[in-house]
């Protein structure tokens, strides 16, 4: 179970996280929604401590996650797909799931390329095509196959679809709620795009300026007709 408890996050002078409490069940699936600015992102970066100075508590399957550096935290399990997505331009797609594979936590079983070309379909004609000659919806798919491919048991997602087309968007949620599925990956996405949210996870959080102004079930979310209005721009 990821829990975080409390958890304040600065950038220098700028108290932009606010006493957040949040959990996800081992196996479960949870979006975060806001506008921009409302310190989703924030929230990714400071459960894999990658930014933020940050206070209060961040554990995952009660091991406390502040105190491990970055690359300790990939041997625990946790994989983190940036808005930016940070696939490397020089190597082949191929490589770049290579290194995912390496990442893998040993006490997962690895999992073999032929399974992440499976789930990916897009991904096989492109083996052998630099990263930076990638579509911008390529690269996204080779982003989450990479983290994927490490076998984690905690996904961190961060609006992964920006900027694509729809039909790209379609497949990707299609994907990442069957990988979940089977593999019992525990995730957290924070994303403005509510029907991906809905197609993926199961709870939804809402921040605004940097605090939970509501979690609960999509169904709750549906039924609360002053939360879109009152904390989410306009779709
Ligand atoms: P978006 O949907 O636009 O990505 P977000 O909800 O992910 O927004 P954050 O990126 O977490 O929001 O930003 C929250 C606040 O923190 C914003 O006011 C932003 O300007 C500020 N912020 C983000 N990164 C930094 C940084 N490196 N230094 C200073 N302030 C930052």
């Amino acid at each position: 179970m990821l829990q975080v408890e409390n958890l304040n996050a600065f950038y220098g002078q700028s108290h932009i996280l606010h006493g957040i409490n949040l959990r996800v069940e081992a196996g479960r699936r949870t979006t975060v929604l806001g506008r921009n600015g409302a310190g989703k992102t924030t929230l990714l970066k400071s459960i894999s401590n990658s930014g933020p100075r940050v206070e209060g508590r961040v554990s995952y399957d009660g091991r406390e996650m502040g105190q491990r550096i970055w690359f300790r935290r990939a041997k625990d399990g946790l994989a983190f797909v940036p808005e930016d997505r940070r696939i490397f331009t020089h190597i082949t797609v191929e490589e770049n799931i290579e290194l995912g594979r390496f990442g893998a936590s040993p006490d997962r079983t690895v999992i073999p390329p032929a399974q992440i070309y499976e789930w990916f379909p897009m991904l096989g004609p492109l083996r052998a095509r630099l990263g930076g000659q990638l579509s911008g919806g390529q690269q996204q798919m080779l982003a989450v196959a990479r983290a994927v491919a490490s076998h984690p048991k905690l996904l961190l997602l961060d609006e992964p679809t920006e900027g694509l087309a729809p039909v790209i968007v379609e497949d990707l949620a299609k994907i990442v709620a069957q990988i979940c599925e089977e593999q019992k990956i525990t995730l957290l996405l924070v994303e403005q795009n509510i029907w991906f949210g809905r197609q993926t996870t199961d709870t939804v959080y809402v921040f605004d300026t940097g605090q939970v102004v509501f979690s609960g079930s999509w169904a709750e979310f549906d039924a609360d007709e002053t939360i879109r209005d009152r904390h989410l721009a306009v779709a």
